[in-house]
């Protein structure tokens, strides 16, 4: 089985001065932990807030850049950049965990489309449009009040994502920024890291006519595991009722019913959530999810899906069908 997690948040956690080749006690994500996860490959999203000003966000997402790179060539045991499936592939059978880059937010590329590329060539392989603001590109879940969905640059953006082969990442998105870029991308399209709005009424999950749309586009999406996505029964001050993995498998079973098991898989969100499932403390008990999959009837191959194989699938899809030649 190969097992792909489409966002943690773990380069935020490097730049604060966490040794990611130690198992820290406290990390949702270390080398170790993804090891002992079974964990073959692992996107780390450089992040940052739309509360920042753009100067600001590319020194730090160059930062976070940087740090990766620098964690990745002190551990050659454990793991290495992967920007393909194939050679996500060939780290595994070399026994390493393959490290893929995303950017969570576009605020750093402004309207510069040579960042975008820049980025493309220093290994990220999706941008997740914004964060819980409206940016130059789009609408935010948290806002949506710029531009109504895509601005007129974000529709250039998307062009030019699809010419290079940048997936698109639609987790934060507002509603109508959503459906623009259904309209728009050439490519299929994702969520690295949501849940179904029908089982917890969020604005950051998807409904149900939208985990179709992306399903009819050929994209995936990826089941967040944070609690406040999970259940509207969890109460996040007092940290009661929090939901652990039967809710995580819940999540995955709407979203297989309503879009079909091509378009499932996981996105946890680890690093990036404060509270973890109950059972599911940190990326070293992923494989739960999977056992309570086996335990609902799922098959191994559908599982498999579930696991890596439909986030791979779109990852080759979208470099196969773009026209960038480097
Ligand atoms: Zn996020």
């Amino acid at each position: 089985m190969f097992v792909l997690d489409s966002h943690c948040d773990t380069p935020s956690e490097i730049i604060r001065g966490r040794n990611i080749g130690l198992d820290n006690p406290d990390a949702h994500v270390d080398f170790p932990k993804l090891r002992r996860g079974g964990v073959d490959a692992c996107f780390f999203a450089l992040y940052t807030p739309n509360t920042i000003s753009e100067d600001e966000s590319l020194r730090k997402v160059m930062r976070m850049l940087a740090a990766v790179q620098d964690a990745l060539e002190a551990n050659p045991d454990k793991a290495a950049l992967a920007t393909t499936p194939e050679e996500a592939q060939r780290l595994k059978e070399k026994g390493l965990t393959a490290i893929f880059l995303g950017m969570e937010n576009a605020l750093p590329l402004g309207k510069d489309l040579a960042l975008l590329r820049f980025f493309h060539r220093a290994g990220v392989r999706y941008v997740t449009l914004t964060h819980n603001g409206d940016n130059e590109i789009c609408d935010s879940a948290a806002e949506g009040k710029r531009w109504g969905g895509l601005s007129p640059f974000g529709r250039e953006f998307i062009a030019e994502m699809n010419r290079i082969g940048m997936l698109v990442d639609i987790a934060h998105c507002s509603d109508k920024t959503f459906y623009d870029c259904i309209e728009v991308s050439s490519a299929p399209i994702v969520s690295t890291h949501s849940c179904c709005r029908a089982l917890c009424d969020h604005r950051r999950n998807l409904t149900d006519d939208q985990l179709s749309a992306l399903s009819d586009k050929g994209g995936v999406c990826q089941i967040n595991f944070y609690p406040v996505f999970l259940s509207g029964q969890y109460d996040e001050e007092k940290d009661l009722n929090r939901p652990g993995i039967k809710e995580v498998v819940d999540h995955i079973d709407h979203a297989v019913n309503v879009a079909g098991i091509d378009a499932v898989g996981i996105g946890s969100d680890f690093d990036g959530i404060e509270v973890a499932p109950a059972g599911l403390d940190d990326i070293s008990k992923i494989g739960l999810v999977f056992d309570e999959m086996a335990r609902r009837g799922y098959s191994e191959g559908e599982i498999e899906k579930v696991a890596g194989l439909n986030f791979m699938r779109v990852l080759s899809d979208v470099a196969r069908t773009s026209l960038f030649i480097p």
